[in-house]
């Protein structure tokens, strides 16, 4: 049975047993979950997570020494950013568009379904000079992942500038680091069915479908926007030239790991193994999908700009373009700077509504219910992610750039 298969039964079974627990034995919830389900899901997003830095820092090393072009991270870069741009603005204006249609806001009550975030966002500033690490270990040891591609990006090239005796010592030891990498992937995954079933079935049974029932129209508007982006992106593949089929196909297991753990950094490591099945060339894909995962999440975007309408709706704000174009301006930058793991994206939301002037209190509304769209929103992360990198491969391919 292939990876996808088991993790997608996982799934299942996970949401069957949950809301098993939470229809039958509402007792056993807390015990079950404090004792066994979160502690299982957590053990295998803590081990998947420990392949992440060392792989994207060697997978991109040696990306960029394959390629052996000094020009390949600029006009890589470049083109990235500016698909980045344009796929996010129109994921953003989806979920405007869904929520002005659907108007989750009219629908909802103002009470408040879980704990509201209220930490402060970071600026884009602070946020653009704290991606240059100042100490190369430190960039390792955060975990900081546009940090590590800086660095990784940095040795990368300079080994390109300097001859084959000075670097291939190096370059041995990362090659090999990148297999034993791939072995302990390999270990880790054998677990990914439990970790999934047990991350799912804890979120199922303590937090049911009752809660859902006042944020009906938000969880299912939320849901249909993103559904729509997913497939313009296979609409956009079509037309590039990539086959969508080749696509999902490909990336299969990594878009049911980011459904099951709701961390994008956790589905990385099988999306960079499936980019080559998924049609990607390696040198391309090792530097195109590390960067779209420190970088480009749709889903958040979605989340943010669909949130700020439901909120002002919710509270009778005026709806003056102003304030759309600031929501759309802010959640477009906020999806830039969202962190790939678990409830990532509820706490950019003061960064949003704070800008937009709009009350924070509608954090703790949805708060609750955050954690059922958010697989959602992080399948539309990856497989934003990894479309970006698919059209760039595209791309590369027309101007007759493609790596050999
Ligand atoms: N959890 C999401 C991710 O890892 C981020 C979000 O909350 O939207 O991509």
């Amino acid at each position: 049975m292939s990876l996808s298969t088991r993790i997608f039964l996982a799934l299942g079974a996970g949401i069957l047993f949950g809301g098993f627990i939470n229809l039958y034995f509402p007792g056993w919830v807390e015990p079950l979950d404090e004792n066994l389900l979160q502690p299982v899901g957590d053990i295998f997003l803590r081990a998947i997570q420990l392949i992440v830095v060392p792989l994207v820092f060697v997978a991109l090393i040696m990306g960029l020494t394959q390629l052996r072009g000094t020009g390949n991270v600029a006009r890589y870069t470049s083109k990235l950013m500016s698909l980045y741009i344009v796929t996010s603005a129109i994921a953003i204006f989806f979920g405007l568009v869904v929520a002005f249609i659907v108007r989750p806001g009219d629908s909802a009550e103002p009470i408040a379904t879980g704990e509201g975030e209220t930490e402060e966002g970071q600026s884009l500033l602070d946020w653009l000079v704290s991606i240059v690490p100042e100490n190369p270990f430190e960039a390792l040891v955060s975990g900081n992942l546009l940090q590590v591609i800086v660095l990784a990006a940095l040795v990368g090239t300079a080994i390109n500038l300097l001859s084959d005796d000075k670097t291939h010592p190096f370059i041995d030891v990362i090659e090999s680091v990148y297999e034993i990498v791939q072995k302990v992937l390999e270990l880790v995954l054998k677990i990914a069915p439990f970790g999934v079933f047990a991350l799912i079935a804890s979120m199922v049974a303590s937090q049911g479908f009752n809660i859902i029932a006042n944020l009906a129209v938000y969880v299912l508007g939320l849901i249909l926007a993103i559904i729509l982006m997913i497939g313009l992106y296979a609409l956009f593949l079509f037309i590039a030239g990539a086959k969508p089929r080749t696509f999902f196909k490909g990336f299969a297991p990594a878009f049911t790991l980011a459904f099951g753990t709701a961390s994008s950094n956790a589905a990385l490591p099988v999306a960079l193994n499936g980019a080559e099945k998924a049609g990607l060339q390696n040198e391309l894909s090792r530097f195109a999908i590390p960067f779209g995962t420190a970088l480009k999440r749709d889903g958040a975007g979605i989340l943010q700009g669909f949130n700020a309408i439901f909120v002002a709706q919710l509270f009778g704000v005026d709806m003056t373009i102003e304030l759309v174009l600031t929501i759309f301006l802010s959640a477009l930058l906020v999806s830039f700077s969202t962190a790939g793991v678990p409830g990532a994206g509820i706490i950019m939301m003061t960064t949003v509504l704070s800008a937009a002037n709009l009350p924070l209190e509608g954090i703790a509304i949805v708060a609750g219910i955050d954690r059922i769209t958010e697989g959602f929103r992080t399948l539309l992360n990856v497989v934003g992610n990894t479309a970006n990198a698919s059209l760039l491969q595209q791309w590369e391919n027309r101007r007759g750039e493609a790596p050999k």
